[in-house]
């Protein structure tokens, strides 16, 4: 394959990936802050971000150059040894989250089952019969078979039967559900503050709080899964940091490497100290290669407050987006979110505004059928937004 071809890669693709994917009739080449470009040279603006994971947008400078840097000196070593890069990440990610021990993984998924794999050598110690973790229905953890298990979600489990037993769902946003679930068997309940993949649903004010308040008297564990919501997302740095709460156990990845892929597990002393040596571990999970492309992430997040730019442009495009509802009421059912993770939820399936924006220039999806997400790059302004309603408002006018 000479120059790109576009006809000759969708072959390629057929004929050799796995068909687990409906892509979009897209194949992409190379990006600049919110935008990217296909191998014909049309740009588009990214109001996805790789689902959430290109926090700083494409080819960020500091990002592209603490990449490089460390190409040329270590990309990866083995966790028999130590290395800078990565004690600098853990003690960052302590000082952010306010948790103690840090464990690095390579996904969402693999946090969330290491996370889970941590609750019950906890929980054991405690009392052999405490191996239930608890979730919500359409939440989204992963896709290992503990993962997908906890995804209370049948269209992720149908075919791989049997699944590993020892989950339990409730309802997401009702308390009354979870007390009921719970008994001297819990071991954790692991919720998502706001359900990404479940549609954008953000539970009502006090869930989180209550959720605590049902762990502690049950005295099971917590665990905030913030694949999608943390590094800054909902204009915080933890969305949980929104409440008073705070977790046993934190996994947290998408943004976390900028879109170099990295995961993580936090928790508290406590919890942490059922691990010893060999009781987990990974080949590349915080290799210094991921962990120095985490640490410029965190510093850009830092430096130029991401958060509070979520927090402000957030706002703004949800005012924008409730003008657009007004103006398509028969379209547009409800438009809800927290900083840049916004949902639209439709009077009818997503997919074909999906592709309508992508023929305009936009890059966004559906998640839950009908439910259009926007989570973009947090470095966006007010005029990023603007151009995002207006090739909104031409689909939707042109529908
Ligand atoms: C994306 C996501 C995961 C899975 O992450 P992978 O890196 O795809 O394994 C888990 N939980 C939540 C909330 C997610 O959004």
């Amino acid at each position: 394959m000479s120059a790109v071809d576009k006809a000759e890669v969708q072959a390629i693709d057929k004929r050799h990936y796995m068909p687990v994917f409906s892509r979009y009739d897209v194949v992409l080449s190379h990006g600049d802050g919110p935008y990217v470009f296909d191998t014909e040279g049309k740009k588009y603006l990214d109001f996805l971000a790789g689902i959430a994971v290109n926090v700083l947008g494409h080819a960020h400078p500091a990002l592209v150059a603490a990449i490089t840097t460390q190409a040329g000196k270590l990309i990866h070593c083995t966790n028999l040894y130590y290395t800078e890069e990565q004690a600098k990440l853990v003690q960052t990610l302590a000082q952010l989250s306010g948790l103690d021990k840090v464990f690095l993984a390579n996904s969402g998924a693999e946090a969330n089952e290491g996370a889970i794999k941590l609750a019950r050598k906890y929980a054991k110690q405690l009392n052999a019969d405490r191996v239930e973790i608890i979730t919500a229905e359409n939440s989204f953890h992963g896709r290992t078979l503990a993962t997908l298990t906890a995804t209370a979600q049948p269209k992720y489990q149908h075919g791989y039967e049997p699944l590993p037993p020892g989950f339990k769902y409730v309802p997401y946003n009702d308390l009354a559900a979870l007390k009921r679930a719970m008994s001297d068997k819990t071991c954790a309940v692991m919720v998502e503050p706001i359900q990404g993949e479940g549609g954008i649903n953000i539970p009502d004010d006090g869930y989180l709080q209550g959720v605590r308040e049902l762990c502690d008297a049950c005295g099971a564990l917590l665990i905030f899964d913030e694949i999608q919501t943390g590094m800054g997302r909902t204009g915080k740095m933890f969305a949980y940091q929104h409440t008073d709460v705070k977790p046993d156990i934190l996994t947290i990845a998408k943004g976390l490497g900028g879109g170099v892929p990295i995961g993580a597990i936090l928790a508290t002393d406590k919890v942490a100290s059922a691990f010893g040596p060999g009781d987990h571990g990974s080949t590349f999970g915080g290799n210094p290669l991921a962990c120095a492309a985490a640490n410029a992430v965190l510093a850009v997040i830092t430096a130029e407050d991401l958060p509070g730019n979520a927090e402000r442009i957030g706002r703004y495009m949800l005012g924008e987006l409730a003008k657009l509802q007004a103006k398509y009421p028969t379209v547009i059912k409800e438009v809800r979110g927290k900083g840049l993770m916004i949902g639209v939820k439709l009077n009818q399936p997503g997919r074909e505004i999906v592709n309508r924006c992508l023929e305009h220039g936009a890059l966004i999806n559906c998640t839950a059928g009908d439910v259009l997400r926007f989570v973009p790059p947090l470095i966006i302004n007010e005029k990023h937004v603007d151009e995002m309603i207006g090739i909104l408002d031409k689909v939707i006018d042109n529908l």
